[in-house]
């Protein structure tokens, strides 16, 4: 696997590294969770709302689908993904 390059420090990490070992960044791969919760509101609104425009089965099934969907995707939009966050400490 290549390496990848702190844009805090510039310091190059191996793939698959939970920190930077320059700065000590944490790194994230793939999918960030804050895109599952989006696909999680997402499924529950629309799914409510038509659930509550046809039938209750019409939204479960509404629901599921975007929620399946929306994961996977997130996992291929973000396969390639990696995040570095440092966290400055304020104290
Ligand atoms: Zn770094």
């Amino acid at each position: 696997m290549e390496n990848h390059v702190c844009p805090h420090c510039r310091t190059e990490v191996p793939h698959g590294a939970n920190v930077c070992t320059g700065c000590q960044a944490e790194i994230e791969y793939g999918t960030p969770n804050s895109a599952f919760l989006a696909v999680f509101i997402a499924a529950t609104f629309l799914g409510a709302w038509i659930g509550a425009n046809s039938n209750s089965v019409v939204g479960w099934i509404t629901f599921v689908v975007i929620l399946v969907g929306g994961v996977f995707g997130c996992y291929k939009l973000f396969a390639n993904r990696v995040n570095f966050k440092r966290i400055y400490k304020t104290r």
